[in-house]
């Protein structure tokens, strides 16, 4: 008795000392003023960052803790605006539809999101799927599995024959009719309830196909597939619910129409013309490119049978042309949000859009600089996410060499904290 009662009052005591964590970092990357220091402290209590100090601090109490990353570079959790976490692709893509049953794409999406959580991605928006995205969320927030935290679209919208219409290249008698509630849209009254359905579901942001695709069994990747008046609505309608909304866009119409009917972010961008970059800046809209999954597509549909017939030429016209309009963007000031595609390929290789980004000529601060303040401030928590920072959250990640320098270090994440919590060291 006498010693359970010892171990009930050490365990009380123990959970009331406040416990510190001290990371010590070599550098530190400051997203605000775009600058490395060297020799920083990160004082962490609970989730949150408590102090940043100069030098290297030595704990106060006996309990606190020390993390050595002396001889990292450290800087906030990255964040990833385009990703599918429930699915990477595959040759199997159009007949996995048919062959998997829900709890095979749930269980499957937890290991993509442990993955993207492992390669420092501690934020990520999720731009689509069946609605497993939106109970992934959910799990984990609860704790109950391991991954990045995520804003989610739950089913994307589009229009009959549009690129994310579910029952796109089946036969007839598999095709029927779907409607708002599956996200198909072919009015005004329609896109109100499309976005309604979403909110009721619990999506926390809405996407839209405002051009064809590449990855659909549809012949073309470009053309406009909504009405003005349809994508006005839609935003309109996100907006009373406190929605942002995200554009896949290849064409240039079909994103102009996107711009002016009040979308937050155009996706991918493929064939954007200047009088559109000239556009973005006017209505204040984000451009995130996703370089990567552009260069995948291209190489994959190299490789006969890996994308069905229809699919191959728009991957091999639109994957390779991205990179070179985010470079034109860029120069034309039009703001830039970091967005990958990860689903397209790979989840965990988020990381090589940087390369790409510093390679077609953005400097490497700002291309962390999208992936941390821009991102935030698109998912509206920069005032708690996207830098290192006192009364922040502590998502914290380290490389072992400068990106500024090196900006492929970041591929290869060596210590990622969320909420205090450390997940890989
Ligand atoms: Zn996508």
């Amino acid at each position: 008795m006498k010693k359970f009662l010892l171990i009930l009052s050490v365990l009380i005591c123990y959970s009331t000392i406040s416990q510190n964590t001290y990371i010590h970092c070599g550098k530190l990357i400051d997203t605000k003023k775009g600058k490395v220091l060297t020799n920083q402290t990160i004082i962490i209590s609970g989730k949150k960052i408590i102090s940043v100090e100069n030098g290297l601090l030595i704990p106060k109490n006996q309990e606190d803790f020390i993390i050595d990353l002396k001889d990292k570079t450290v800087l906030p959790g990255l964040m990833d605006m385009h990703v599918h976490l429930e699915e990477e692709f595959n040759p199997n893509r159009y007949i996995d539809i048919f062959t998997n049953n829900e709890a095979d794409r749930a269980f499957k999406s937890t290991v993509f999101a442990k993955a993207t959580l492992l390669a420092g991605f501690t934020t990520v928006r999720d731009l689509g799927g069946t609605g497993v995205n939106i109970s992934l969320r959910n799990a984990i927030n609860k704790g109950d599995v391991v991954g990045p935290r995520i804003f989610t679209a739950g089913r994307a919208i589009s229009t009959t024959g549009g690129h994310l219409d579910p029952t796109n290249g089946m036969k007839r008698e598999l095709m029927g009719d779907p409607g708002p509630n599956e996200g198909v849209v072919n009015s005004v009254d329609d896109a109100r309830k499309a976005v309604r359905q979403r909110y009721k579901e619990g999506s926390d942001n809405i996407k839209i196909t405002a051009t064809g695709g590449v990855l659909s069994v549809a012949k073309s990747g470009q053309n406009p597939q909504f009405t003005l008046e349809e994508i006005q609505e839609i935003c309109k309608t996100a907006k009373d619910y406190g929605m942002t909304i995200a554009a896949h866009a290849h064409g240039d119409e079909g994103m102009q129409r996107a711009i002016k009917g009040g979308v937050t972010t155009i996706e991918h961008g493929t064939f954007m013309s200047e009088e559109t970059m000239a556009l973005m800046k006017q209505y204040g809209t984000y451009y995130v490119p996703t370089i990567t999954a552009g260069k995948e597509v291209a190489e994959k549909a190299k490789i006969a049978g890996f994308y069905p017939e229809l699919v191959v030429p728009k991957a091999l016209e639109i994957g390779p042309k991205i990179q070179e309009t985010f470079s034109k963007a860029y120069k034309k000031g039009v703001k830039i949000a970091f967005g990958t595609d990860a689903g397209v390929f790979r989840h965990g290789d988020n990381g090589k859009e940087f390369g790409y980004m510093v390679e077609a000529g953005m400097p490497a601060m700002e291309a962390i600089q999208s992936a941390t303040i821009t991102s935030a401030n698109i998912l509206e928590i920069d005032d708690k996410l996207g830098e290192i920072k006192a009364g922040y959250l502590a998502d914290i990640i380290a490389v072992n060499e400068n990106p500024i320098e090196n900006i492929k270090t970041l591929e290869n994440v060596v210590f990622v904290m969320k909420e205090g919590v450390v997940y890989k060291q």
